[in-house]
């Protein structure tokens, strides 16, 4: 087959794919997640260490070099992007970031700008959100216990995530609760956590706790396999397979008893790493192709090396050309080693 060509400074491409993103596994990337700062107003004990060293300040990007890759990777093809952290409503100024991003929602170049947030500012930003496109949100919530709660965040504060969903859901925007499914924490709750969701007309999904950077505790005690949990909603509730996606990892099921939507998220139990279309993006500039694995690639200094976007280009399309195929996670007692040094508040959830 004959292709067409076109050059990019020294580089050609094949004018089929112009800037579509396709790894060596023919996984075609179209979903980047942005870890907007790596700091966070909480401590969830399965994502950080009470006392946290956090990156140098100094070596953030700025909002304005945020967006600048952000639309580099819109123009090579990336259709969904999602802004997370550590907590991305603690960042200083996030709402400008979201804004100038929401002109690529009006072009029809990106389908969708999403978020994900602990809660705990929604209260402050829903509107704006929702002003600037931002349609639906992810919060987290693993318990409805206050003091579970405070328990799990260390620093959170239950009520005020609640009141901010409340601002939120009434502003217009659709919310998916995310929990991480704890052993003996919050197992017992799932079922009143589903009604609770599902009352309120919010999809629930249900994530396994990855080996990502020290913690205070041991992973061992927390892992709770979601073909546990799966087995054990089977008792009270029908569980019917939906083929519903939203471009993440979760895959859906409808509970019949209550018509809402539950996901569960299996890295361990499951992976579904062959049908990987994500990247993550830390907020120094850092390009990791997979959570699970350590390579990356350094997007800051090609992106301040010149004005033309032509380096961030190559410098990207190279890094997607060695995506790995999937992660390796493992948790059991001979493994309760992180799989990766870095927390998930670095590479973003
Ligand atoms: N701060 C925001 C929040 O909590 O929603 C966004 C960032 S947080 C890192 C994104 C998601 O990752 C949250 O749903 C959180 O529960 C989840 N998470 C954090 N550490 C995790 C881990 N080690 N394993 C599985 N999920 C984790
Ligand atoms: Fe913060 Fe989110 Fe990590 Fe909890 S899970 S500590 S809210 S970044």
């Amino acid at each position: 087959m004959l292709l067409d060509l076109f050059v990019i400074s020294d580089q050609i491409y094949p004018m089929t794919n112009s800037f579509a993103l396709i790894d060596p596994f023919g996984r075609h990337v179209n979903y980047l997640r942005v870890s907007v700062t790596d700091r966070c107003d909480f401590r969830c004990v399965y994502c950080m260490a009470e006392d946290m060293t956090f990156l140098p300040r100094a070596d953030l990007l700025s909002l304005e070099e945020l967006d600048r890759v952000c639309s580099t990777f819109i123009h090579q093809g990336v259709k969904k992007l999602r802004l997370t952290g550590g907590e991305p409503l603690v960042r200083k100024g996030i709402m400008t970031l979201v804004e100038s991003l929401s002109r690529h929602l009006k072009s029809g170049a990106l389908e969708e700008l999403t978020l994900t947030t602990n809660g705990s500012q929604l209260a402050k930003h829903a509107a704006d959100l929702v002003k600037h496109g931002v349609k639906r949100i992810n919060v987290s919530v693993d318990t409805l216990d206050p003091v579970k709660f405070k328990q799990i965040t260390r620093w959170g504060d239950l009520a005020k995530v609640l009141a901010g969903i409340e601002v939120a859901q009434a502003a217009g925007l659709h919310i998916k609760i995310n929990a991480v499914a704890l052993k003996g924490v919050n197992e017992h709750e799932i079922p009143s956590m589903i009604r609770w969701c599902h009352g309120r007309n919010m999809d629930l999904t249900l994530i396994e706790t990855m080996p990502l950077g020290d913690i205070d505790g041991d992973r061992t005690d927390q892992y709770l396999p979601l073909s546990v949990v799966r087995a054990q909603l089977m008792d009270q509730f029908t569980l019917i397979d939906n083929p519903y996606k939203t471009g993440g990892p979760a895959r859906y099921v409808t509970i019949k008893e209550t018509g809402g939507r539950l996901g569960f998220i299996t890295p361990l139990t499951h992976n579904f790493c062959e049908s990987c279309n994500r990247v993550r993006l830390t907020c120094t500039g850092t390009l990791f192709m997979c959570l699970g694995q350590e390579d990356a690639a350094d997007l800051r200094a090609p992106l301040r090396a010149s004005e033309s976007d032509d380096l961030l280009h190559r410098t990207i399309d190279e890094a997607i050309s060695r995506k790995p195929k999937g992660h390796d996670f493992i948790i059991d007692r001979a493994h309760n080693k992180p799989a990766v040094t870095r927390h998930m508040s670095v590479t973003g959830g």
